[in-house]
């Protein structure tokens, strides 16, 4: 018998329990299937939806161009023909790993590995009048549903913080008509994300689509009218903004609380080794719960490792884990990537630009095509590419190879960058 055929036999009397279905939860259902794992896969969630593409809520669904029908990240079907079930709009309330046991109500549920892929959640914003109706935030399915109900009749759209997804749905009111100020308290937009040159083309596409940006600012209120509902943004100076829509964007807090009560590691984040394995035995933790050690983290001497999240980051880590259930060695993390959608522009962002000590730009900013290349000791660290997909590809590859690049070949739109990557590889 082969290794391989002897870890799914040995799989066969085993449950996989996975508590969090959405990316990392559902492609580790389908990897460890995948894999061989030929035992009981139960995949918990506490949404009532079947697992469903996040990144839709600030774009497409939101503006409409998609429909409900369109964000299952996998059909019904997909998990009944691998025998993965689907328990959803159930919530586990506690893990007991010296039992190696789940609670949810009155139900206990035992495990041969449980995977948390608990992922995270908005993280609330506390100032007085959050309460008031029209103040929305931006997470899940049922978040851009009461968004959907609300924003066609919003005149003046109040965005509070100026990342991502702010800026994403920042783009999608205003487009869709509305008055729409970002407040965001940092001094430029997405000051960890992006450098400088960019966040200020961001910031000025924006503008030009009516868009007002205020920064440096803290929210201190919000206002209500006599219905109870929001009319006004008051900031730190006493600026009041009229307002009948608020959407808070300020980030998000990793889902640890099972963990933590279960005495498990954290550290903003469920701390978890090359293979996914946090510090209880038999638990994995991956997606945005988890802190892995990364290849690719900006200080090597940093040694808490990154907690990304995205669906790259996702998806990576349940093979991983995957591959640690089967008794393999886990694939090492790759060059992590990211997108975002506002307006006709596809950002999008490979490597981790944080300590960079030099920008180059290939392209026009004024064509709307372009990349900007960020070194660090001469070596591509970051790309940050706008409607040039082939170039985020490319630059994939280009931080992977960790090899120095001279900085007029990044700049020269004539180089092939992708047959110099080639002969450089070749020649190394
Ligand atoms: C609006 C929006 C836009 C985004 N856009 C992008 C993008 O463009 N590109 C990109 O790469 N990423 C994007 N992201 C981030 C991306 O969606 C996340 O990185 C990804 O969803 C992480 O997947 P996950 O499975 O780790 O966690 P999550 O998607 O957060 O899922 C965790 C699930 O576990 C459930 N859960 C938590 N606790 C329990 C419990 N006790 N019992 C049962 N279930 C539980 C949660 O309710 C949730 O359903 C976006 C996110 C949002 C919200």
């Amino acid at each position: 018998m082969s290794e391989h055929d002897a870890r799914a036999s040995a799989s066969k009397h085993a449950t996989l329990l996975i508590v969090g279905a959405s990316y990392a939860g559902a492609q580790l259902a389908g990897s460890a299937r995948e894999a061989g794992f030929g035992g009981r896969i139960v995949l918990c969630g506490d949404e009532p939806h079947l697992p469903y593409q996040r990144p839709h809520l600030s774009k497409g669904y939101l503006s409409g161009a998609l429909d409900a029908t369109r964000l299952p990240l996998r059909s019904a079907e997909y998990y009944r023909e691998r025998d993965i079930e689907l328990q959803l709009g159930a919530r586990i309330d506690a893990i007991d790993p010296a039992r190696r046991q789940v609670h949810r109500g009155a139900v206990t549920l035992d495990y041969d590995w449980l995977v948390l892929a608990t992922g995270a959640r908005a993280r609330p914003l506390n100032v007085p009048g959050v309460g008031l109706q029209g103040v929305l935030t931006l997470r899940s399915l049922d978040d851009a549903e009461r968004l959907r109900v609300l924003a066609p009749a919003a005149r003046k759209v109040c965005v509070v913080g100026g990342g991502f997804i702010g800026l994403e749905v920042a783009a999608v009111l205003a487009t869709a008509g509305a008055e729409v100020c970002v407040l965001e308290t940092g001094e430029r937009l997405l000051m960890r994300s992006l450098p400088a040159p960019l966040a200020g083309y961001l910031a000025a596409t924006h503008a030009a689509r009516g868009v007002t940006l205020h920064y440096g600012q803290a929210l201190r209120a919000l206002h209500g009218d006599n219905n109870g509902r929001v009319c006004g943004a008051e900031l730190a100076d006493g600026t009041l903004l009229p307002c009948d829509l608020v959407v808070t964007g300020i980030g998000v807090q990793a889902n640890v609380e099972l963990a933590t009560a279960a005495g498990i590691a954290c550290d903003d984040g469920i701390v978890v080794d090359a293979g996914m394995a946090t510090s209880a035995p038999q638990v994995l933790a991956i997606g945005d719960c988890a802190r892995q050690p990364h290849p690719w983290t900006p200080d090597p001497g940093d040694l808490r490792g990154l907690r990304l999240e995205s669906i790259q980051a996702a998806n990576e880590m349940a093979r991983a884990a995957a591959a640690t259930i089967m008794g393999r060695p886990a694939p090492p993390p790759g060059v992590p990537w990211f997108w975002s959608d506002q307006y006709d522009l596809k950002l999008q962002m490979a490597g981790l630009g944080a300590a960079t000590d030099t920008l180059v730009t290939r392209g026009d900013l004024h064509s709307g095509k372009f990349t900007v290349w960020g070194l660090r000791g001469g070596r591509v660290a970051a790309a940050y590419s706008i409607n040039r997909p082939g170039e985020h590809l490319l630059s994939r590859k280009l931080i992977a190879a960790r090899c120095a690049v001279p900085p007029a070949l990044l700049a020269d739109p004539q180089v092939d960058l992708g047959a110099w990557l080639q002969s450089a590889s070749k020649g190394a």
